[in-house]
């Protein structure tokens, strides 16, 4: 039944405000159970129909994946989708979650900080201790595509190299150098991750 045609002006206009508060068409009181299975047939149609903006990925849920997308790309599906009629605050950027480059920014924070901080003459422990958390690392990276490259990438040759400080660091200064490649981006020059990453570049 369109709104119009309720008698009671008052549903009427209560009608109204929940769909424009809702985004969602209001339903006549006396809707069929069929009516409203037509309803939401007709609302998953919708949000099928809608291609995804590029460069946002899926997780394995087929849900889309916010660490493997970024911000950009998240915010342009969000526009897309059709707006909550109430309005909620917006969030500051620093109450967010990751988005893939936040969270690429601070692990790679993380490993460079580790090599920095890795003895230059490590034990036998320390050195498997170290392979299996970057063994666990690849596996359990929070971005399923960029930890599936990564894992590819040390079975291709390119194993954990931990025998010493200097072997560590340059090892994780060419796994990053392999995602720079991969994104289109400058290669950094890994003769100087020490001073980028240990002693400090002038002025820090
Ligand atoms: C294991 C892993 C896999 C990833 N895979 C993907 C992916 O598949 N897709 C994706 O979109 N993102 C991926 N990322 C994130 C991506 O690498 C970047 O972190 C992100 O794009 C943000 O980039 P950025 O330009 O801010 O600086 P980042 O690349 O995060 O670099 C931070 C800083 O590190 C320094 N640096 C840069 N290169 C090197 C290097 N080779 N050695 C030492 N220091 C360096 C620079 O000073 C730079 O400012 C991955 C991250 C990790 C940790």
């Amino acid at each position: 039944m369109p709104l119009t045609e309720i008698q009671y002006p008052i549903l009427q206009v209560f009608l109204c405000v929940v769909e424009s508060r809702t985004g969602m068409p209001a339903q006549p009181l006396n809707a069929t159970p069929k009516q409203l299975a037509r309803a939401g047939q007709k609302q998953d149609e919708d949000n099928k129909a809608k291609p995804l903006p590029k460069g946002v990925v899926l997780g394995p849920d087929g849900k889309p994946c916010r660490t493997c997308t970024s911000v950009s790309s998240w915010l342009a599906m969000a526009k897309s989708k059709p707006t909550a009629a109430v309005a909620s605050p917006t969030p500051s950027v620093a109450a967010c979650p990751p988005d893939v480059e936040e969270l690429g920014r601070s692990s790679w924070t993380l490993l460079h900080a580790m090599t920095a901080n890795y003895p230059e003459k490590p034990t036998g422990t320390q050195q498997s201790e170290t392979k299996q958390f970057i063994n666990l690392f690849g596996k359990m990276y929070p971005c399923w595509v960029c930890a599936d490259d990564f894992r590819a990438w040390m079975k291709d040759g390119n194993e954990p190299r931990v025998s010493n400080r200097a072997e560590f660091g340059r090892w994780a200064c060419e796994a990053h150098n392999a995602v720079n490649v991969k994104l289109g981006k400058e290669s950094f020059d890994c003769n100087k991750w020490e001073e980028r990453w240990r002693t400090g570049m002038e002025g820090c």
